[in-house]
């Protein structure tokens, strides 16, 4: 079993419910688990050793909620409200992706995220087989479905094609990768779903112990559009279908009334915020001081290229961080201490990952390295604030998943970077018309 010390790095643990600093410490991991966290260098011989004086290492982010072949439709349709973005600059693109548009839409997001200190992603998006192969190929964690969705009322459980997909999606590639890979259900939204194909799908999940993935109540439209169709709220819907009786990660809950909030917390929903997603489509703003009250486990995410622009979650902590203060006028809420938490145990809680999340003795060495000789990130009087107010993504220099370097310092060690150069041209070209 491969063994690697890091050493002489400012190390960030999460231990008593707060989180502390070891100056100038040591991390030890023997294959793809942390053996050792401490201040003193450790009594056992590691085959390898990395200097990284000068250097944060903390545990490495979760972007909770995204759709990684919608690189390739990065800022396209921007300023269009929501239904009109959908209808009138994705959908039509979205219809001509094949599985080469998928697979290099999905490396480049893996390359855009590595380097920004992302390790695990919850992805929704179709051809999701695609995905899966490259996210094994690269060595990065990801939660992925193949949502269900339906515009045809009649259409019935067993005739759909997109459960018959989503459920030999499941079947074929939950726990690929070493269990890098884990399949998710999904069902797209409310407002694109029918009772009869939620109700047997929903219970097909809790049958195979597995977790959904949702959108809800993303905008006050659909929230709205939603009560006047079914008489309540899409939280209430998708309860009241059994969608919440297994494990959910419901992506935006801009919409959501107490009444949901309190039936998110009962049900154990992981809820992700989604900041600039929701700021760009005009869609408001996630209660989230109201949820954290609640005890909801709420992580973070960048939703997808096309309606952010990036994929950048650092972005998105700072956003969270300042936006709710803005809002109400009380800068005395959302602490540091609650975004990286967001960032990093409460996402991998959402993706139902009790060894991830937290650097610590006997967890996997998921790890990002932080460079803090930058002009912007001195001096260092408190780290918290500094992650979450002055750090950039861009001071990440190394990035670890299972124990494994995938990005070092601009170097991508499991993506082929000029190939992925290549193949995006090529499918700009065919998508799009020649530049
Ligand atoms: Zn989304």
């Amino acid at each position: 079993m491969h063994t690697l010390l890091l050493s002489n790095a400012d190390v960030l643990i999460y231990e008593d419910s707060s989180w502390s600093v070891i100056k100038s410490g040591f991390v030890g991991i023997s294959g793809d688990r942390i053996d050792y966290v401490g201040q003193e260098r450790p009594g056992a011989r590691y085959q390898e050793e990395l200097e990284l004086s000068g250097h944060l290492l903390m545990a490495g982010l979760y972007n909770m909620h995204t759709h990684t072949p919608m690189t390739l439709l990065r800022g396209l349709g921007s300023d269009l409200p929501l239904d009109r973005w959908l209808h009138e600059a994705m959908f039509p693109v979205e219809a001509r992706l094949t599985p080469a548009d998928i697979s290099v839409g999905t490396r480049l997001a893996m390359m855009e995220m590595l380097a920004s200190g992302v390790v695990s992603f919850s992805d929704m998006y179709d051809r999701t087989h695609v995905t899966a192969e490259e996210v094994v190929k690269a060595g990065m964690r990801a939660n992925l479905n193949r949502p269900i969705l339906g515009f045809d009322p009649t259409e019935t459980y067993e005739a759909s094609i997109r459960v018959k997909e989503s459920l030999r999606f499941y079947d074929e590639w939950n726990g690929a990768g070493d269990g890098r890979v884990v399949a998710d259900f999904s069902i797209h939204a409310e407002y694109t779903s029918f009772e009869q194909l939620v109700q047997p799908y929903a219970a097909d999940c809790l049958k195979r112990g597995a977790r959904m993935h949702l959108h809800l109540s993303e905008t006050a439209k659909e929230h709205e559009e939603c009560k006047a169709r079914h008489g309540k709220t899409p939280t209430r819907w998708f309860f009241d279908l059994g969608v919440m009786d297994s494990p959910v990660i419901a992506a935006h809950c801009v919409a959501v009334e107490l009444a949901d909030m309190d039936i998110l917390a009962r049900q154990g929903v992981s809820c992700v915020h989604n900041p600039s997603s929701n700021m760009k489509l005009g869609s408001g703003f996630m209660p989230l001081e109201a949820m954290l009250k609640r005890g909801i486990n709420v992580a973070i995410g960048t939703d997808g290229a096309a309606s952010n622009n990036n994929l950048n979650l650092f972005e998105e902590i700072h956003l969270a961080s300042l936006i709710h203060k803005g809002h109400s006028g009380d800068p005395t809420m959302i602490k540091p201490d609650d975004l990286l938490l967001m960032a990093t145990r409460n996402g991998a809680k959402a993706q139902g990952r009790s060894d991830c999340g937290e650097l610590a003795v006997g967890k996997k060495a998921d790890l990002i390295a932080i460079d803090l000789q930058k002009p912007h990130l001195m001096p260092v009087h408190d780290i918290k604030a500094l992650l979450v107010y002055s750090a950039q993504a861009s001071d990440v220099v190394m990035t670890m998943v299972d124990g494994k370097i995938l990005y070092e310092h601009g170097t991508y060690l499991t993506i082929d970077k000029a190939s992925v150069l290549d193949d995006l041209d090529t499918s700009v070209a065919r998508l799009f018309g020649p530049a």
